[in-house]
C-alpha cells in the first residue's frame, strides 16, 4: 500500500553507516584547510537554478522538481547546491570586502532522472566552493583537500582529467574555427550537436553519441585558443599538480557548458571499481557571482556524489560492522530500578550500553538480543542485586561470568580497547 516516492529511499544500516564515515571525514579534512559548512534551503525561488545551472540544460529543462507554493511563487527543490551557496554568499554580503571565503556543503538533491542503477531522484551531494582568489594556487588546494579526503578513504586508483575551457573572451575564436571544423562533416552529427553548434557549440565535445565522438576525431581544442594569462594559469596549476603528486590527464573533450565557467574544468575518475569511471566535476566558474546579482567574483568549486561514493567504498572494504552496544537485562522491578540508575552513571562515564526496558522474562531478552547482533548481556536479577553484581553472558560463545558493578565501566572500557 505505502511504499517511498520512485527514486527516494531510506537510507539506513550498513548504507548509513558509510555515509556517516565519509561525513565525518568530510567535516575533519575539510575543517582542517579552514572551510566552514553552510547548510542552505533545499527549496530555492526557481530563478536561482534557471539562471545558474543555465536554461538550456538537462537539469532546468527536464529534471527539476519545481512547483508552485501556496503564495503562487515558482519555487524549485534544489537539484545541486552551488546555485544556493552563491545566492547565500550574496545574501549576506561575504563577498563584498574581497576576502577569500571558503565554504562547503553536504545534504540531499533532487533532480527527476530517469530511472538507471546508481542514479536516484533524491541523491547526496558534498560539495566545496572557495570564492574571492582567482590563482591557480587556490585550485590546487582545492584539489589537493579533495585527493586528501577521498584517499583517507581508502580509495588508491584516483586520476585527474583536466582541461581549461578558456574564458568567454577567448571562446569566439575557439568557436569559429570549431564551427569550420563542424561544418566539414556535419552529416556525421546528431540532432542534438547540430543544435549544440548555434547555441553552446562546446558541449559537442562531450556528446555521449558514439557517433559524435568517433567524428569529434583531430578537433581543434580550446586549450589551443586559450588567451595568454589562461594559458600561464592553466601551465602553473599542472606545475603545481605535479609537485604535489597529484596526477592528471589532460582531457580536451571535457567541457562545462555554460558562459560563466571559466579555464579550469575537471573530472575525478576512479579505477576502485574496475572501469573507470567519474566520481565528480568541478572548475572555475568567474562569472557566476555576478550572474546572480553579487560583485565580480572568482570562485572554484567540485562537487562529488555521496551515494556513489558509499557503493564505491562499501565494493572496496566491505560491510562497515555495526556493533550494538552491550544489552543490560534487569529481571524484576527492584532490578529494573536499579538497572536505570546504574545505566545512567555508566552513560555519564561516556560508555555505551542498551537497556531492556520490556520487563520481560531472559529467554526472550536474549532473543531479542542475539537478532540484533548484541555480543554482550549484562543480566541483573535478585542474586546479583545482592551482591552487587551482573551476571555477564558472551552472547557469541555462551560463556558465562560475574562481574562487580563497581568493575564494570572498567572492563566494558577494556572490551572496547581490544576491539581491532
Ligand atoms: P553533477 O552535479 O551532475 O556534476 O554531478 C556530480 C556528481 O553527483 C556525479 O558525479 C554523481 O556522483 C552525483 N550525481 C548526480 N546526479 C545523481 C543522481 N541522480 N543520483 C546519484 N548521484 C548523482
Amino acid at each position: 500500500m505505502s511504499s517511498s516516492v520512485k527514486g527516494m529511499r531510506d537510507l539506513w544500516g550498513d548504507e548509513l553507516r558509510w555515509f556517516r564515515r565519509i561525513e565525518e571525514a568530510v567535516h575533519r579534512v575539510f575543517g582542517a584547510h579552514g572551510y566552514r559548512e553552510i547548510r542552505t534551503p533545499i527549496l530555492e525561488y526557481t530563478e536561482v537554478f534557471k539562471r545558474s545551472v543555465g536554461d538550456s540544460s538537462d537539469i532546468v529543462n527536464k529534471e527539476m522538481y519545481e512547483f508552485l507554493d501556496k503564495g503562487n511563487r515558482s519555487v524549485t527543490m534544489r537539484p545541486e547546491n552551488t546555485a544556493g551557496v552563491v545566492r547565500a554568499m550574496v545574501d549576506h554580503k561575504l563577498l563584498v570586502n574581497n576576502d577569500p571565503q571558503l565554504f562547503y556543503y553536504m545534504g540531499p538533491m533532487f533532480r527527476y532522472e530517469r530511472m538507471q542503477a546508481g542514479r536516484y531522484r533524491q541523491f547526496w551531494q558534498i560539495g566545496a566552493e572557495s570564492f574571492g582568489v582567482a590563482s591557480p594556487e587556490s585550485e590546487a588546494e582545492s584539489l589537493a583537500m579533495l585527493f586528501d579526503f577521498l584517499q583517507g578513504l581508502g580509495l588508491k586508483s584516483l586520476s585527474l582529467s583536466l582541461n581549461s575551457v578558456g574564458t568567454p573572451e577567448s571562446r569566439p575564436a575557439f568557436n569559429a574555427a570549431f564551427r569550420n571544423f563542424f561544418d566539414a562533416r556535419a552529416d556525421s552529427f546528431c540532432g542534438d550537436c547540430h543544435r549544440r553548434i548555434e547555441t553552446n557549440p562546446m558541449r559537442i565535445l562531450d556528446c555521449k553519441n558514439t557517433r559524435c565522438q568517433e567524428a569529434l576525431e583531430g578537433h581543434p581544442t580550446m586549450v589551443e585558443f586559450l588567451d595568454d594569462a589562461s594559458r600561464a594559469h592553466h601551465s602553473r596549476l599542472k606545475e603545481l599538480l605535479t609537485a604535489l603528486d597529484i596526477p592528471f590527464v589532460e582531457n580536451p573533450r571535457l567541457v562545462r557548458g555554460l558562459d560563466y565557467y571559466t579555464r579550469t574544468a575537471f573530472e575525478v575518475l576512479s579505477s576502485d571499481l574496475g572501469a573507470q569511471s567519474a566520481l565528480l566535476g568541478g572548475g572555475r566558474y568567474d562569472g557566476l557571482v555576478k550572474v546572480l546579482g553579487g560583485p565580480d567574483t572568482p570562485a572554484f568549486g567540485w562537487a562529488i556524489g555521496l551515494d556513489r561514493l558509499a557503493m564505491v567504498l562499501k565494493q572496496l572494504h566491505g560491510e562497515a560492522p555495526f556493533n550494538p552496544p552491550p544489552l543490560l537485562i534487569p529481571l524484576g522491578e527492584a532490578a529494573s530500578s536499579k538497572a536505570l540508575r546504574l545505566a545512567r552513571q555508566w552513560w555519564a562515564l561516556g560508555l555505551s550500553v542498551q537497556l531492556e526496558t520490556r520487563g520481560c522474562a531472559l529467554k526472550k531478552a536474549l532473543g531479542s538480543a542475539n537478532r540484533m547482533g548484541v555480543k554482550l548481556a549484562l543480566i541483573l536479577g535478585d542474586g546479583e542485586l545482592e551482591k552487587n553484581a551482573v551476571a555477564v553472558k558472551h552472547l557469541e560463545t555462551g560463556q558465562q561470568e560475574e562481574w562487580a558493578l563497581e568493575d564494570v565501566p572498567l572492563k566494558l572500557r577494556e572490551r572496547l580497547s581490544q576491539k581491532p
